[in-house]
């Protein structure tokens, strides 16, 4: 069966798809907090299908509201309104950190992050913008140049992104230690602007939590500092919340409000529709404002994505998401901590509520990207999904649905383990 899919994957998909282990997953179906193959394997899913998979796969509360969408109202262009995305940009207002206030949809992180740049651009007249070293930005040629991963850049450079150190104190730049380093990254933003832009930004643009970077997770005090330099040379602050949105973070529904910033612009993707493809752009009015002429996005904003979405917030109101990110995240950490007293080879574990990472290395701080793709093969036999990341390929990201409990983590503790175990036997 499985050979069958194996030689269409090879004759007919680019050859960047679907690269995780020796042989591609395919597979079939999911409910809940499981995938199952073509072969009937399930597998527990402690990655969301890279955390878009917010509260669970093929949720009845969310299929139900998508179908009854289906049947009444599937599109109609951004040359129109519909009630779905005008109710969603409304709940997006009153949730979002700050004054931010009006929206504008797309399909995917990519082109949301695209028109937080132009939008940036538009409102500043000014063109250059800081980005950090080990961000992902997306697929675009645009947000391709913003992502600072020799690896995913292929081959497209643009002038107008200038890259700050980022705050990866496991590894920091300037071989210092926090809490005693003074935050010489977030104060090395000011140098950047003076020595390699025209000394006025249009905008910082950064992940609250490196999501492809391996959860790079910055001290507390780390936006505070680099958003009062923006301000001093009139830049607006961009926040990424594609893999932090929506409560993952724990306690609050966005990455950046562990950090005390307001940002004047937000992106957001993946998790927001459980699944179904929606990106997003929200911004204070003084800014949204500034885009005006023409510009459509065919899908963005169409009633199935924003109707799902909309039922895929309601859901985390409802049931106190980024609570139970918050207690079953400090339970995963605590017991991801056991494993690295085990195991040497996690060098570190990072993250917050139910984003969390272990960095692999060797002797020295050395990445250690060859363990990681043996523990992928050791998890997958043994029906467990997890991610990886990181500019060396040595981090392992973990980020399930968001509705999973202790019991979960139990059942991917154990299997994780067994992986070590055999690698390391
Ligand atoms: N921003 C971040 C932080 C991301 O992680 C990603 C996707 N990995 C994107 C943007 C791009 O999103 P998409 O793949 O939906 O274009």
């Amino acid at each position: 069966m499985k050979k069958k899919y194996y030689k269409k994957h090879k004759e007919y998909i680019f050859p960047c798809v679907a690269n995780y282990y020796e042989e591609p997953l395919v597979l079939e179906k999911a409910e809940g907090k499981y995938m199952t193959d073509v072969e009937g394997n399930e597998y527990l899913d402690f990655f969301g299908g890279i955390l878009t998979v917010s509260i669970g796969h093929c949720k009845p509360a969310i299929t139900e509201k998508v179908v009854n969408q289906m049947k009444t109202l599937q599109h109609c262009s951004t040359l129109y309104q519909n009630k779905p995305a005008l109710d969603y940009a409304e709940k997006l207002a009153q949730i979002t950190p700050g004054k931010l206030q009006k929206s504008f949809f797309t399909n995917s992180g990519s082109e949301a992050n695209e028109t937080a740049v132009v939008l940036a651009q538009l409102a500043t007249g000014r063109e250059e913008i800081i980005t950090l070293r080990h961000a992902y930005s997306g697929a675009s040629t645009i947000t391709m140049a913003m992502t600072a991963h020799s690896h995913y850049r292929l081959g497209v450079n643009l002038g107008m992104f200038k890259y700050a150190h980022n705050a990866y104190c496991y590894r920091c730049a300037f071989g210092k230690k926090y809490p005693d380093c003074d935050l010489e990254c977030a104060r090395d933003v000011e140098e950047l602007i003076k020595t390699t832009t025209r000394g006025k930004i249009a905008a910082f643009f950064a992940e609250p939590i490196q999501g492809v970077g391996g959860f790079i997770t910055p001290p507390k005090e780390y936006f505070k500092e680099v958003e009062k330099i923006i301000r001093k040379y009139g830049g607006l602050f961009i926040c990424d919340e594609v893999q932090t949105g929506w409560g993952r973070t724990g306690s609050k529904m966005f990455g950046i409000e562990h950090y005390g910033v307001e940002p004047d612009i937000m992106t957001f993707a993946k998790g927001a529709a459980n699944g179904l493809p929606i990106g997003g752009t929200i911004a204070i009015p003084e800014v949204a404002d500034k885009f005006t002429g023409a510009h459509i996005s065919t899908f963005g904003g169409n009633p199935v994505s924003t109707a799902a979405a909309l039922a895929t917030v309601e859901f985390i109101e409802e049931n106190n998401i980024p609570e139970n990110c918050q207690i079953v995240g400090d339970y995963l950490r605590e017991k991801l901590a056991e494993l690295q007293e085990k195991y040497p080879v996690i060098g570190e574990v990072r993250g917050m509520g139910l984003m969390q990472a272990l960095e692999i290395v060797k002797e020295k701080k050395e990445p250690d990207a060859g363990t990681v793709v043996r523990i992928f093969e050791e998890t997958k036999k043994r029906g467990l999904l997890i991610g990886k990341g990181g500019l060396y390929g040595n981090v392992i990201r973990i980020s399930p649905p968001m509705t999973v409990d202790k019991r979960d983590v139990e059942e991917a503790i154990k299997i994780l383990d067994a992986a070590f175990e055999s690698v390391f036997r």
